[in-house]
């Protein structure tokens, strides 16, 4: 499962960013995903969520999942959004294509990114 082996890796970054910096507790992972990442949000939430479970820094942390449009420029000239009105992932690719002039493809500047924005922790000491 894509998901997993994504939340795994969130997981491990998180981990090692919140032992450098000598945490307890990991309150919350601020997550950024394009749209065109392909993951499904519940189930990166479940995923991470069993993975996070009876961990001592990640156990209680909370996901915060940020959804980013996808970003394209296009040879006339345009740059900016698209696909703001698509819900579905599996009808994005037929419905990419730039706004202003039409042309079905445009290249994706942004869409695909998947980053731990920051995070939140807590020491004990505090
Ligand atoms: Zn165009």
């Amino acid at each position: 499962m894509h998901e997993f082996s994504i939340s795994k890796e969130i997981a491990m970054k998180v981990k090692k960013v919140a032992q450098q910096k000598d945490a307890d507790h990991v309150n919350k992972i601020n997550l950024r995903i394009g749209k065109l990442s392909h993951l499904n949000v519940d189930q990166l939430e479940y995923c991470f969520k069993t993975i996070a479970k009876g961990d001592e820094l990640l156990d209680k942390t909370k996901l915060n999942i940020e959804e980013k449009n996808i970003e394209v420029e296009c040879s006339c000239g345009y740059e900016g959004q698209v696909g703001d009105e698509i819900k579905k992932l599996s009808s994005l690719a037929n419905h990419l294509k730039c706004p202003s002039c039409g042309n079905l493809n445009p290249s994706i500047k942004k869409g695909k990114e998947i980053f731990v924005k920051d995070i939140k922790i807590v020491r004990e000491d505090e």
